[in-house]
């Protein structure tokens, strides 16, 4: 899964590249441009971390937050091997742009550990989590930064981090960190949130080129909490995803896995690790076609679903795109590298562009918190339905402004979010 180009990508540059450009079109003035190209804050710690047979490892530790002018800093935090501070500055200033494009009012930032969790007892996880907390408390807050699950972390990693926080505090701060178990100051519909959110906008795409969703075919790359919603609620809407790409943790290498009448969700689920990987020989005895990792992207469908990491569609593989994909809709942060965006746009193809189109969690994160602080829970439907309006009537303004100004929808996206940041910017006396 990398481009293979002689330079590594660097997320950071290409999230920078972006701004720059829209910045441009926009004219913003220099204060503005050199305030939001950077994140405001950020934080490169060690974890030391008490291991199961007596040892001491020293994990890294990154959280960034990129701006708060729109409120307090908000945004995942990873557990990954490959983990970089760049591309925690990337995701941190991909989240302004997702809070702002939503119309929530919240900043945007991110945080990494540099560590495979499949490596880790829960014991450890748990130690680990503690100790990320115990770095960086004075920094983070209700009212100043808070995170959420991302790659590799769940509610129960949150509810960790929360129960540290609030220890080292002497009070209960559920504000502090989203994604919490529900019971435990959840909100109902969080885990589904991204996923469905996602499709939220396919089905707006699909209705705007006339398409019907019913018997539309997706292939998807991921098969962690992102994917696996997405497929969820793309086949009650009448559709049907006939590829799955995934890791394997046992190859130490991914695969893509095909139905042609259409993947079973529950099937895959049953063959598949707590951090979205599937077991290849129990999905093969299943009946699924083992194909290479690349075959997700080569399918003979109408949508694609990146819903694993940034730079998956990049300018060595963009070419193999099959000619019947007319939409991609990115459910990870920074699937489609600038080059392969570009192609993308001439070809045709629509890109719902992953700060809207993934949109969803972070909504979900929002409505977390509005419920923490009144200590009053919504039903589930009463969550999904707040969420499809924020979400339907972000998409409608960026595809209002796309189709006005004759701009690809990722660039209208950009237009909308960074005006707001820089207004709130402007407005605070900041630039
Ligand atoms: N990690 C999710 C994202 O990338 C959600 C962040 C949040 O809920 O704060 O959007």
């Amino acid at each position: 899964m990398s481009s293979g180009s002689t330079k590594p990508y660097n997320s950071f540059e290409a999230a920078q590249q972006q701004f720059d450009a829209v910045a441009e079109r926009l004219e913003l003035d220099r204060p503005a441009r050199e305030l939001l190209r950077s994140p405001v804050r950020e934080y490169s710690f060690s974890i030391p971390t008490r291991m199961d047979d007596g040892s001491v490892r020293i994990f890294r530790g990154f959280r960034v937050q990129h701006n708060d002018a729109r409120g307090p800093a908000k945004g995942g935090l990873r557990f990954h091997p490959l983990e970089t501070l760049d591309t925690v500055r990337a995701l941190a200033m991909w989240m302004t742009w997702k809070c702002a494009v939503v119309d929530i009012p919240l900043g945007g930032a991110k945080g990494g550990v540099v560590c495979d969790p499949h490596d880790l007892s829960l014991g450890e996880q748990e130690r680990l989590c503690r100790g990320f907390v115990r770095q960086i408390a004075p920094n983070l807050g209700p009212n100043v930064d808070v995170p959420a699950p991302d790659v590799m972390t769940s509610s129960q990693h949150m509810l960790w981090m929360l129960d540290e926080y609030e220890t080292l505090r002497g009070e209960r701060l559920p504000g502090f960190i989203t994604g919490k178990p529900v019971g435990m100051g959840g909100s109902l519909g969080r885990t589904e949130a991204t996923g469905y959110g996602v499709v939220f906008t396919i089905r707006e795409a699909l209705k705007e080129l006339g398409l019907r969703a019913d018997g539309t075919r997706a292939s998807v790359q991921g098969f962690g909490n992102v994917a696996q919603y997405a497929i969820e609620l793309f086949g009650q809407l009448g559709g049907t995803v006939t590829c799955v790409a995934c890791w394997d943790q046992r190859e130490q290498a991914a695969f893509s896995y095909r139905k042609r009448d259409g993947v079973d969700l529950a099937e895959l689920r049953s063959v598949t690790d707590r951090f979205g990987g599937i077991d290849q020989a129990r999905a093969r005895e299943l009946g699924y076609e083992v194909l290479p990792d690349s075959a997700w992207l080569e399918q003979e469908v109408e949508i694609l679903i990146p819903a694993a990491l940034e730079n998956q569609i990049h300018r060595d593989n963009v070419e193999s795109i099959h000619p019947a994909v007319k939409v991609i809709a990115e459910g990870a942060n920074g699937p489609t590298g600038p080059k392969a965006d570009e192609d993308l746009h001439s070809r045709g193809i629509f890109v719902i562009p992953d700060f809207l189109a993934n949109a969803g969690g972070v909504t979900c994160s929002y409505f977390e918190q509005v419920q923490s602080n009144a200590n009053y829970y919504w039903a589930r439907d009463e969550v999904l339905g707040n969420l499809d309006l924020k979400m339907t009537a972000a998409y409608i303004a960026v595809s209002d402004l796309a189709r006005r100004r004759e701009l690809a929808m990722r660039d209208a996206a950009y237009e909308i979010a960074v005006t707001r940041v820089a207004k709130a910017c402007r407005d605070r006396g900041w630039v």
